[in-house]
């Protein structure tokens, strides 16, 4: 299609880097794409979110639908405009989130109605209203309306519920039409269930997509069971084109993902953890609530080069954080996010080194260091 291509540049075993091309900017692959649910990344400008190396950020469909309304970001001129965010955008479909937040949902073969979680009005979101809805978002990359069953779930409920899914991807297709330079991604999904993986690959591929996503993990089963699927589940999508994991993950999830052939993730976590005092950092996680940093001159990591830890020290982190002062929250995402898009340049330059085993090597004997002994 016109204006969205994907290219693949270099392998290393089964990790792939590559850039997918849009017209409105460069994906540099494997990606990490930060949450923006309500049209921000909460306490991040959208500059500060690009300063951090991303190159495209995810909405969520069911949120903005709700709160403020598709059609009304669509007046204001569509949410790239409305956020002050020029770069690529990917959308969800709300499948996802209308099964975990909205409540009175009845499930039928035309779509789900649900109340709201903010004022309990009534809504519909189908394969068709979802691209409908995304299409006035004026989503770079929109994804196929699907259902992800809740974990643990039969086999035969998974089935039923994939099969379902690959129906509505179906009919996802046919109404998304043609959209130069918009992507429309498929969602495979199964569980952990391999037959169900296979059979859901081989229908998405015949309905065939602009890039292939993996639903239905990140949802309970553990890092093992994630790795598992993703062991045989990328090579069941084609090569050339992109592969996202949704959902995913810890810093050592989005490591194994990109080891195991995945191209794009998306997680709120280095948002959120950001707020609730939790850092990411290169030895592991610190919880900069702790009485041990009180008097900490030091920074919470002294490699690292956002503002959070080149102009402050972990006492300060600690005091913004136990004042209850918004400044914390900023800090702490800036480092969340700063520090995940450097696992992803890192692992992109070692892909294209062919270096990936010894960056993976490093990465796993540095967080087994743990944190910094206290003063
Ligand atoms: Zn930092």
């Amino acid at each position: 299609m016109t204006g969205f291509s994907f290219t693949l540049n270099a392998t290393d075993g089964r990790a792939r880097t590559g850039v997918i091309q849009t017209p409105r900017g460069e994906i540099r692959t494997p990606a990490f794409m930060p949450v923006g649910t309500a049209a921000t990344v909460k306490a991040m400008l959208p500059e500060s979110v690009r300063a951090t190396g991303a190159d495209i950020l995810l909405g969520n469909t069911y949120h903005l639908m709700l709160r403020p309304g598709a059609e009304r970001i669509a007046r204001l001129g569509g949410l790239h405009r409305f956020m002050n965010w020029d770069r690529p955008i990917l959308t969800d479909s709300g499948g996802f989130q209308v099964m975990s937040l909205a409540e009175l949902r009845k499930l039928t073969e035309e779509g789900v109605t649900f109340a709201s979680h903010v004022d309990g009005s009534r809504h519909f979101l189908s394969p068709e209203t979802s691209m409908e809805i995304q299409r006035l978002l004026g989503s770079d990359i929109v994804m196929a309306f699907d259902e992800c069953p809740a974990l643990p779930a039969t086999h035969e409920r998974q089935a039923e519920a994939m099969r379902l899914s690959m129906r509505w991807a179906q009919r996802s297709r046919d109404a998304f039409g043609d959209r130069p330079g918009h992507a429309l991604f498929g969602i495979m999904q199964g569980g952990v269930e391999r037959d169900l993986r296979e059979e859901s690959a081989e229908a998405l591929r015949r309905i065939g997509f602009d890039g292939y996503a993996i639903g239905g993990l990140a949802v309970g089963e553990g890092q093992e069971a994630m790795f598992g699927v993703l062991d045989y589940a990328t090579d069941l999508l084609p090569e050339d084109q992109p592969r996202y994991l949704m959902g995913v993950g810890k810093p050592d999830d989005i490591v194994g993902a990109v080891q195991r052939g995945v191209d794009m993730m998306d997680c709120v976590l280095p948002s959120r953890s950001g707020r609730t005092g939790q850092a990411w950092t290169r030895r592991g996680q610190v919880n900069i609530k702790n009485a041990r940093h009180a008097d900490d001159p030091r920074p919470l990591d002294e490699h690292c080069t956002c503002p959070a830890c080149t102009g402050y020290s972990r006492a300060y982190l600690h005091h913004v954080f136990r004042a209850g002062e918004m400044i914390s929250g900023m800090l702490l995402t800036w480092h969340n996010l700063h520090y995940y898009q450097e696992i992803m340049q890192g692992m992109r330059d070692a892909i294209a080194g062919g270096t990936l085993d010894a960056w993976v090597a490093t990465f796993h004997a540095q967080r087994a260091e743990g944190d910094i002994p206290p003063l």
